[in-house]
């Protein structure tokens, strides 16, 4: 990583001509989303949000930028073409897959399975819902009890002024403040807060293929050169939100982010391989995680786009950090159950068992998540 680079991307990014204006509000309480690069800007009620309810087809993704005041990323969002930041150079070979090998071995999904099937027991998790508030304290206290295994490991939530559901980050502090990091969002949806949106795949699925690879790094006292951070959103539903206030807020702070991994749905793959999104996304980070997909799963990844505000790593490419996503499978074989009320997973419950998650296909992203964060703690 060269800061020297970092700062004179940004540098040159502020001299692009800043043309985006928001439209003005026609009245209070209303939240503005853009669905495209050319997209003004419409201000929409929060009811009229709920119906846009993304889908795997058919429906628009959006994102909500009532909140960012920031131009830099105004200007981006609304820009197609546009300069890559370049900040890091990726290796073209990887350099500690032994040792990753080996946390990978004290990884399953014993954990996974359990902690899916109390995040799926909500009514919702919705940040607008109280359920979804409550799913998000359950996991500040599991994320703590898993951090617990390593005293050197921070935990705090992080609030937001739109809901009540606030995010989660795990720090695990390396001999340099660069940052390495693995995010999901926690909430989820079938369209209005009151509706019931289990959420297994979408996106309990990444929350706890990332809570598997805290608990592996922190049970085996992972000691990394670079910091790594574990990130759980809420908010995504809504138009990114939850990840568009911490990404500005690292922007702001001159945060230096050498790679964020998104992990949004991770539990169904008819395909037995995972996707490494196109859009949104860095070119360098996505070749390096694409040898990290093939090392550590034994399987090379397919590539395809997503779309304008598709998931989370929007919000870290916006603010200029190199971006990546590894997304289940390609988007036409993803899960039919997203976004309803069939998105469920209670494989140990009893007398019947009922799941339509994949387990390998978690197991997959375990791996990998697992074989990044060992091999990236090394980047320099
Ligand atoms: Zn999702």
């Amino acid at each position: 990583m060269s800061l020297k680079i970092a700062v004179a991307a940004l540098a040159a990014s502020a001299q692009l001509a800043m043309s985006y204006q928001k439209p003005a509000a026609p009245a209070e309480g209303l939240r503005l989303i853009k669905t495209s690069e050319e997209d003004p800007g419409q201000w929409v009620t929060k009811e009229e949000k709920y119906k846009m309810v993304k889908s795997k087809k058919g429906c628009t993704h959006y994102i909500d930028i009532t909140n960012i005041q920031d131009d830099e990323v105004l200007e981006v969002l609304s820009t197609k073409t546009r300069t890559t930041v370049q900040a890091v150079d990726y290796p073209s070979n990887l350099s500690h897959v032994e040792e990753a090998n080996k946390l990978i071995g004290g990884s399953n999904t014993d954990g996974p399975q359990k902690w899916l099937e109390h995040l799926t027991s909500y009514h919702n998790r919705h940040c607008e819902s109280k359920t979804g508030t409550e799913a998000a304290a359950w996991l500040f206290k599991q994320v703590q009890e898993i951090a617990s295994a390593n005293s050197d490991i921070t935990v705090e939530q992080f609030e937001h002024s739109d809901f009540d559901q606030p995010s989660i980050i795990a720090r695990l502090p390396g001999k340099s403040e660069s940052l390495v990091v693995i995010g999901a969002h926690m909430d989820s949806t079938s369209g209005a807060p009151s509706s019931k949106a289990p959420g297994a795949d979408d996106n309990g699925s990444g929350t706890v293929v990332v809570l598997e690879s805290l608990r592996v790094l922190a049970e085996a006292g992972f000691a990394p050169e670079n910091t790594i951070e574990f990130h759980w959103y809420g908010g995504e539903e809504i138009g990114l939100i939850g990840s568009a206030d911490i990404w500005a807020e690292y922007k702001s702070q001159g945060k230096n982010v050498i790679s964020y991994v998104n992990q949004d749905m991770a539990g169904y793959q008819p395909s037995g391989t995972p996707t490494v999104i196109t859009d949104y996304t860095d070119p360098a980070l996505n070749k390096y995680v694409t040898l990290l997909v093939t090392e550590f799963t034994g399987k090379a990844p397919n590539s395809a786009d997503c779309g304008y505000g598709c998931s989370d790593h929007a919000s870290a490419d916006a603010n200029g950090f190199p971006a990546a996503f590894v997304f289940e499978d390609l988007p036409d074989k993803t899960s039919p159950d997203i976004h309803t009320p069939n998105d469920v997973s209670a494989i140990l419950s009893t007398p019947l068992s009922y799941d339509t998650i994949m387990w390998d296909a978690v197991e997959r992203h375990i791996q990998f998540a697992v074989g990044y964060l060992v091999e990236a703690s090394y980047l320099s």
